[in-house]
Formats: C-alpha cells, structure tokens, sequence
C-alpha cells in the first residue's frame, strides 16, 4: 500500500512536470508557461467588462458601445498578438495536446465568472473539416476544460458548410457569409441553462455572435464565452499631449 501511494506521488510529480510551452524550459508547478515567459505573455490587465478586450481604462469599450454582443459575457485569457498568434497556429497545425495548457490557462476565469454554468459546449467545424485538420481545436479545448473543472460538454451545435476566412469580410458580408452556416442539433437541452462557449481564439466575434444568437433562440438563461486569446478593443486614436500643445499654439 505504502509502495503505491509512493508511485501514485511519482506518477502525479510526473504530470505536473511539464516543459514552458514558449521556451521548452522544465517547470515543476503544473503550469503551461515558466515564469519568465509569463511575465512577458500579452495577458490583459484592463479589459472590457462585456466582452473582454483589452482595452485602455474600465467599463465598456467603445465597440460595445457601438453594439453590444450577443452573448451575455466574454472572457479572453491572452491578447491575439504577437507570441499568441504562434502558440495558436501551432495548436491548430499540428498539436492537439496543448489543449490540456491552453485549459489550465483557462481554468482561473472559469472558476472566477463562470463556475454556475451548466455545460461547456464549443465552436463546430464542418465534417469535412474535422477529418482534414484530424480534430477540432475548439472541442478539444472544451473536453481538456470538462476534465479539469468536471462540468461536462454538450455538442449543441452543427457546422454545416465552410465558411470564407472572416477576417478580411466587412461586418455585411462577415454576417452574410456566416448565415445558415450554423445550426443546433441539441435544441432541448439548452433551454434555461447557462452555457459556456469555447473557442480558440475571439477576432471579429461574428461567429460568437452567430452561436450566441442560436443558443439565445433556444431559451438559454446565459450565454458566455471563454477563449484562449482575443484581438484587442479597437480604439480610436486619442491626440497625443504634444499635438494638442502645438495646436494650441
Ligand atoms: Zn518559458
Ligand atoms: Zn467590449
């Protein structure tokens, strides 16, 4: 008995052992990134209340003021710039597992704003899709996040054909683009439940939005959103102190 539970330890010390996912360095305290590397990840010090983007201050940012969201609440563990952008090609490419980083990352906020939901469910990919790529990111996110916190996932959603890159769409053709893309197959089990969506990463938002609309059309009580990385709030340039002094001149 004694044996076990010390190889039980050693099995468990070997789990938290793991390699910094930026530098490769070995870290001993179960975390995705070392601590040199985490001092320098785009983590967002002031951000949105609704939809999370980093931004400059508190409150609301301007694109929410412009028009709200559809979902309730998003939240981003990183900014979509720079070393991200790297991490997350990677992890579409070709590295399913770093899911299980990506979800410690993510655990925090869930336990901080999300713990009352009632399931995890998370963005689909056309068939087609899944069989190209080998999986879907997004799914693998969200079984990686059930693993940890033990809320379970629900498969609600369908993609049912491909949909152009969005980001270089303008808001009409974003929305046309994505219309009748997505559909719910699990319609029943959404009703007065607070839903947790999981994505990669957060650009324009039209397809948390898309996603949002349906589980909202679904009576869902609330609908939130946790992805790993999030572009940041654009915001409008605000003349620098030098150039309102030459103004003035
Ligand atoms: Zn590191
Ligand atoms: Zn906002």
């Amino acid at each position: 008995m004694k044996l076990f539970a010390c190889l039980q330890k050693l099995l468990q010390g070997r789990r938290e052992n793991r390699t910094c996912y930026l530098c490769r360095k070995e870290i001993f305290d179960g975390k995705t990134f070392c601590a040199d590397c985490r001092r320098i990840l785009p983590y967002p010090l002031s951000f949105c209340a609704r939809c999370g983007r980093k931004m400059t201050g508190t409150g609301i940012c301007t694109e929410c003021r412009a028009r709200l969201p559809v979902a309730d609440k998003i939240r981003s563990v990183f900014v979509y710039e720079d070393v991200l952008r790297g991490l997350i090609r990677a992890f579409k490419e070709d590295d399913p597992a770093m899911a299980d980083g990506f979800a410690r990352e993510m655990l925090p906020i869930l336990e901080r704003e999300f713990s009352a939901c009632d399931f995890l469910t998370f963005v689909p990919m056309t068939r087609a899709a899944v069989k190209k790529r080998g999986y879907n990111q997004s799914e693998r996110l969200a079984r990686a996040l059930s693993a940890l916190c033990g809320i379970p996932v629900e498969e609600v959603f369908e993609k049912k054909r491909d949909t152009d890159e969005q980001k270089s769409l303008g808001r009409a053709e974003r929305e046309k683009n994505l219309r009748g893309a997505f559909a719910l197959k699990k319609r029943a089990v959404c009703r007065d439940k607070k839903i947790l969506l999981i994505d990669d990463v957060m650009t324009t938002g039209s397809t948390t939005d898309e996603l949002a609309k349906l589980l909202r059309g679904a009576h869902a009580a609330k609908v939130w959103v946790l992805t790993v990385a999030a572009t940041p709030c654009f915001e409008k340039k605000t003349s620098s102190p030098e150039k309102i002094f030459a103004r003035q001149k």
